[in-house]
């Protein structure tokens, strides 16, 4: 017999999630604040809920998949949430990028509600999201993990079960999207280089595949719309930066000061503040052209 699932957060990543569960055979009641969000997850086969008490009181498993950490901590522990809602014995896992220290705060508080929870941050994008196959790093108790395995085995491709504390699946998704943060700048300036001095960009793609100048972020951003000119998200300028804006609490928190954090969200809010935020990342490229060559 499956477990029932509340799914609260039909965005670009939960839709394609709530979705493959009920193509799994699970029921899936899901909730957003965006009323067609819901109605989307009723079309492929789902259950919708007016509020997250409903999906909450509906559902054996939990799911989030939410923006940014205000929004996971009002879902969690905000009047009307999960806390509050929630059946003691559930199992609560947050799909969403958010900071270690926000998972320990939420874990906390559901613990005393005898509420399992895991942080299951998720790397991939909407393409792995809608074909099965994102990895996803969860953090959190050995026995709430293997509870949720078979879940995330219908979700992703390559499950990591990092260790107990319920914050470890966000430090390694921090560090993927400082990574991440890192090479979308360096494609956007090292391809405007080279095109402008009168390299053509595709025979230099293939040339980097089999050179150290490789990597995803490169066969993604240049292969899936650089090449394309086409930025339609995909993962948005605005989400990267957040992400780097926690990777940087994170240092901060640790007693770091990392030399280039600052140079990197400068960049990427000057490209939000030209318009860049709500196209994919890639568009950096767009944004270094637009301001090298004037
Ligand atoms: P999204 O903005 O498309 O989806 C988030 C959804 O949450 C929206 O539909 C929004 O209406 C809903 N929501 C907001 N507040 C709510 C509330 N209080 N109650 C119920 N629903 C609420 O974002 P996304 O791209 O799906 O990303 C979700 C999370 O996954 C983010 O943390 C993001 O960083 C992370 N992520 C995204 C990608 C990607 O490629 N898009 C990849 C990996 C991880």
């Amino acid at each position: 017999e499956k477990p029932t699932i509340g799914f609260i957060g039909l965005g670009k990543m939960g839709r394609p999630m709530s979705s493959n569960l009920v193509e799994s055979g699970y029921t899936v009641t899901g909730y957003d604040v965006v009323p067609a969000a819901i109605q989307a997850l009723v079309d492929a086969g789902g259950r919708g809920a007016g509020s997250i008490a409903e999906a909450a009181q509906a559902s054996d498993v939990i799911l989030t998949s939410l923006p940014s950490p205000v929004e996971v901590e009002a879902v969690y522990l905000g009047e009307g949430g999960v806390l509050a809602h929630a059946r003691p014995g559930t199992l609560a896992v947050d799909f969403s990028t958010v900071s270690p220290k926000v998972y320990h705060r939420v874990a906390e508080a559901l613990r005393e509600r005898g509420i399992d929870f895991l942080g299951a941050p998720v790397s991939g994008g909407v393409e792995r999201a809608v074909d099965r196959s994102l990895t996803i790093m969860v953090g959190g108790p050995k026995a709430a993990f293997e509870r949720g395995k078979p879940i995330f085995e219908a979700l992703g491709q390559n499950i990591f079960h990092i260790g107990e504390d319920v914050g470890l699946g966000a430090v390694v998704k921090l560090t993927n999207n400082y990574f991440i943060g890192y090479y979308t700048l360096a494609v956007a300036e090292a391809l405007t280089l080279a095109g402008e001095v009168g390299m053509d960009l595709d025979q230099l793609f293939e040339i980097m595949k089999v050179s150290y100048g490789q990597s995803r972020i490169y066969e993604r951003n240049y292969g899936l719309f650089i090449a394309k000119n086409r930025y339609e998200p995909g993962f948005t300028t605005k989400l990267l930066v957040k992400d780097l804006k926690l990777a940087k609490a994170m240092a901060e928190e640790a007693g770091l000061k990392l030399p280039m954090t600052d140079v990197l969200i400068a960049q990427y809010e000057r490209a939000i503040e030209a318009g860049y935020g709500d196209l994919d990342m890639a568009a950096m490229y767009r944004y270094i052209q637009d301001i090298t060559k004037g």
